[in-house]
């Protein structure tokens, strides 16, 4: 989705002085009247790897690692990119610590309580140009709770690792399953 209305896109206006905001030389907004500059960085985004062997739940409390897992959970989005699926994922919030980011995202969409542990991966998202993220994957152990879609899923399942579900919502989600897939052992 995206297109021209997301957190980078350029201010005309000063928010601070409401001054018309005029580009710098590397096409940052800058105000002539108090000085503010819009740095127009990625947001931090999370996403949270719950692995299973089947489409249940796994053992709570137990880490089902990439070479054990033969399946993975996803949601189907309902709001932006409705109809497509993710891993669970979302930005961390203003003095939101990273994991705590992670465990709420996945509670408020799938229903679950989980321990946040190692991180499997990190990308940048460039799909939305007005929108951009620095993503982090974290593989999370499942404590708890009942699979329930919520927030902004409207489905939440466990799918095999060598097919998920079409369509995915994001490139970069495709390029970590493929990686969980080749870490795979012969299943
Ligand atoms: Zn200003």
């Amino acid at each position: 989705m995206g297109g021209t209305r997301g957190h980078g896109t350029p201010y005309r206006f000063c928010p601070h002085c409401a001054t018309a905001l005029a580009g710098d030389d590397r096409d940052r907004a800058r105000c002539a009247g108090c000085g503010f500059v819009q740095y127009r960085n990625p947001i931090a985004a999370v996403a949270a790897i719950v692995l299973a062997r089947g489409e249940a739940l796994p053992p709570p409390g137990s880490l089902i690692t990439p070479a054990e897992a033969t399946h993975l959970l996803l949601v189907r989005r309902a709001s932006t990119h409705a109809g497509a699926w993710c891993i669970p994922c979302g930005y961390v919030e203003h003095d939101e610590e990273i994991r705590a980011a992670a465990a709420r995202e996945l509670m408020e969409e799938t229903g679950l309580t989980a321990v946040i542990e190692e991180v499997f991966a990190v990308h940048s998202n460039f799909h939305d140009p007005f929108d951009q993220t620095v993503g982090t994957w974290f593989l999370a152990r499942y404590v708890s709770g009942g699979l329930r879609a919520g927030d902004d899923a409207d489905r939440a399942a466990f799918f095999a690792i060598a097919a998920p579900p079409e369509p995915l919502a994001f490139p970069t989600d495709r390029r970590v399953i493929a990686a969980l897939r080749a870490q795979q052992r012969s299943v």
